[in-house]
């Protein structure tokens, strides 16, 4: 049994898929049975052809025959007498392991390609790269294709990427566990938002399982069993079972509006980090969007998304929650959230660098883009805007005025938008819940981000497992700072939201509720069990 951080509750009993990113070291090992080692070969040439055509297959379907057709030329190379031949003579006259052989011959390609003065052939190189690497990969167990699974997955990785997740069969994974992490990184995040059990910060699981090992995900505990006996697989599907019931039982407050025993109204609410997320939040009887994480849309792409593409995004989460508030956060980039396509330099302290409001304020070229939509978008339903990572008031000053000249272009050419949406701003950094009452003044609304409110309190990095048992919602000095921020916005007769994670942390909301917090949101699937706590406060 191997423990870590209970990041999304709930049990799972799976087989394991390794996603490892560490470089496969190549090492020349002396074979004596030359036949054995030819088989092992083509056996990982048949294995990464199958997974090729599988790929394949998937992205005719999702994005279309022509960009498909790059896996068709690999799958060509895989059935390529002339490379695999060259690769068995190196086995057999070299007496050398495959590993060593296929890494030989693909070097000799690669260097072939790159002298060759057709660009198109030239770039057949990075082919054969990619294509030498599956085959190592799958030689050496290490394959890792997040895009290409079987039914009950249990992703082990050492950590998972907003983007990584954003590749997966959100039918076929059934649990993750990572190395690194706490309750608040991404990968933990994502897994409350697809409702299935993870468990992170396990240190070194990554090393302590295999490809196809059957293990169960303990996500209440924090803990995972690999190949277990037996008797433990049907205590656990018994645990699932009795879990699942409880979640049933909670659906009955679905449609109960939430009241607490005071008898003052609060909202209950959903984190979504993609549009259709907006699904699994109505499914839960959601007040409203609290959060919309949209640093999301700009994921996993090759390009930054247009103002067409954004407004189709907002308006239709704002379509589909009618009337409900629903509160959009501008791009939260930087950090541990990385864009391919927008290289940022290297920084000492990413979580204290150049990211959200910061870079947005920099950037107007990529900040008005998405106003602008936000804007449009804003007929259509009741929307919020939300600026991240605010420490001062300059910082929401600027980012009004962007807003003003957004609404000004936007009437010269014709197009409508709704003149009063709310414009709140996030309170996580510690000078801005300790300068609320003065920030209160200039905004509409609080919503407190307790992920990152809390490490930078406590300057507990909220990523690092290591310095976990200091990242501690309950801390004081993390309550002083929530209660002044609730304070202050009521003063200013204005409405404070939380959208961390310590919104749905059942220990917490006891204590938020008597601090009179209005809005509760949080991942689709804490949502039920927070208002029947909210409730009996
Ligand atoms: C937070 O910091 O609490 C928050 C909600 O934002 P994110 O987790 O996206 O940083
Ligand atoms: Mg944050």
């Amino acid at each position: 049994m191997k423990k870590g951080i209970a990041a999304s509750k709930g049990y799972s009993i799976g087989k394991v898929l390794l996603k490892k990113d560490k470089k496969i070291k190549i090492e020349e090992v002396k074979i004596d049975n030359v036949e054995k080692e030819k088989v092992r070969f083509k056996e990982a040439l048949k294995n990464s052809e199958e997974q090729l055509q599988k790929i394949k297959e998937k992205a005719e379907r999702e994005i279309g025959a022509d960009k498909a057709a790059v896996f068709e030329s690999h799958i060509m190379l895989l059935g390529d007498p002339e490379f695999a031949g060259a690769v068995e003579n190196e086995i057999e006259n070299n007496k050398i392991n495959a590993e060593k052989a296929l890494s030989d011959v693909v070097k000799i390609y690669m260097a072939t390609f790159a002298a060759m003065e057709d660009e198109y052939l030239r770039e057949r190189g990075a082919d054969i790269k990619d294509v030498g690497h599956r085959i190592l990969a799958n030689l050496t167990g290490n394959i890792s294709d997040l895009s290409n699974m079987e039914n009950n997955t249990v992703i082990v990785a050492h950590d998972l990427t907003p983007s990584d997740t954003a590749q997966l069969d959100k039918n076929k994974v059934i649990a993750f566990l990572t190395d690194i992490g706490g309750r608040t990184s991404h990968s933990a995040i994502m897994s409350r938002t697809l409702e299935i059990p993870a468990v992170v910060g396990m240190k070194d699981i990554t090393s302590s399982v295999k490809n196809g090992d059957t293990i169960i995900v303990d996500g209440v505990e924090g803990t995972a069993i690999i190949n277990p006996d037996e008797n433990t697989i049907r205590e656990y599907e018994k645990k699932k079972e009795e879990y699942e019931k409880e979640r049933e039982e909670l659906k009955k407050l679905i449609n109960v509006e939430t009241v607490t025993k005071d008898g003052k109204r609060v909202l209950v609410a959903g984190n979504i980090g993609k549009p259709e997320d907006v699904k699994q939040v109505l499914a839960n009887g959601g007040d409203a969007i609290g959060l919309f994480r949209t640093e999301f849309l700009y994921m996993d792409r090759d390009d930054m998304p247009g103002e067409d593409e954004q407004f189709e995004a907002y308006k239709y989460v704002l379509e589909k929650m009618e009337d409900k508030p629903v509160v959009i956060r501008t791009l939260d980039i930087g950090g541990d959230k990385k864009l391919s396509y927008l290289p940022l330099p290297e920084e000492m302290n990413p979580f204290l660098g150049y990211r959200a409001i910061r870079l947005c304020l920099d950037r107007p070229d990529i900040f008005k883009v998405q106003i602008r939509a936000l804007l449009r978008a804003s007929v259509y339903g009741n929307l919020k805007i939300m600026f991240p990572m605010i420490s001062s008031l300059e910082e929401i000053l600027q980012a009004k005025d962007v807003i003003k000249e957004c609404r000004k272009e936007l009437k010269k050419e014709g197009k409508k938008y709704k003149d009063d949406i709310e414009i709140g701003i996030m309170v996580e950094i510690p000078a801005a819940a300790v300068n609320s009452e003065e920030l209160a003044k200039y905004v509409d609304f609080f919503s407190i981000g307790t992920n990152d409110l809390i490490q930078y309190t406590l300057a507990a990095d909220r990523m690092n497992e290591k310095v976990s048992y200091l990242y501690n919602p309950l801390h004081p000095a993390v309550l002083k700072l929530i209660k002044l921020t609730i304070e202050s916005a009521h003063k200013e007769g204005k409405w404070c939201g939380m959208c961390g994670e310590m919104a749905g942390d059942e220990r917490a909301i006891s204590i938020l509720v008597e601090y009179g917090l209005d809005e509760f949101s949080m991942s689709a699937s804490s949502m039920l069990k927070a208002k029947q706590l909210i409730m009996e406060k």
